[in-house]
């Protein structure tokens, strides 16, 4: 099984955007200063130093069957094109609980998490640095209807054919469902919705 972890949708070399102006604490601006081998924005004035770090995001493969759920993208990146429910986990969340929120939230449907399929680093932008959780649910209850930032669902055969997809990171994870990858087993204390 070819497996694929990290994809880069630009250029990479030479960017630095995204960075602070001005020092969140302080308000002086900030200049770029050797800070544990590479340049970072730093403060004169406090000492602040500004660290970027990839944003970790959860993407859920809801399968019923033979059948995978996708959602047409409303909003950038990948607007107007499929892909699996996903987001950003909250400060206060843990990952599993943050899929089982981002399902309900996108597709209306209550999920149980029943795997870890893989893991993904994907350098969509020089805005958007994404370390995306994949994981396999099955449908526990809920109504499909779509939400948040998806425009439309609808069910789609796992073995394809897969309509215009926004991201290969995440048909490289149906494939490997599909091909019998079913994934590493996850904590049910949280990856239920009552915590069984
Ligand atoms: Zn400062």
């Amino acid at each position: 099984m070819q497996v694929k972890q990290v994809f880069a949708h630009y250029e990479r070399s030479g960017h630095l955007t995204g960075n602070f102006e001005y020092c969140p604490y302080c308000g002086a601006q900030l200049e770029l200063a050797a800070s544990e081998r590479r340049l970072r924005p730093t403060c004169p004035s406090c000492g602040f130093v500004q660290y970027r770090n990839p944003a970790p995001t959860v993407s859920v493969l809801i399968v019923d069957g033979e059948r995978v759920l996708l959602g047409r993208r409303g909003a950038s990146p990948g607007k107007g094109t499929w892909s699996l429910p996903s987001g950003y986990i909250d400060y206060e969340e843990d990952f599993l609980t943050a899929a089982i929120r981002e399902a309900k939230e996108e597709t209306g449907l209550e999920v149980e998490i029943r795997s870890i399929i893989n893991l993904v680093s994907s350098f969509v932008s020089p805005r958007f640095h994404f370390l995306g959780i994949y994981v396999a649910a099955c449908v526990v209850g809920g109504k499909l209807v779509a939400g948040d930032d998806l425009e439309e669902t609808e069910w789609f055969p796992l073995e394809g054919p897969l309509p215009e997809m926004g991201f290969q990171e995440d048909v490289g994870i149906i494939e490997m469902y599909a091909r019998g990858f079913t994934g590493l087993p996850v904590d049910l204390a949280y990856a239920t919705a009552d915590g069984r």
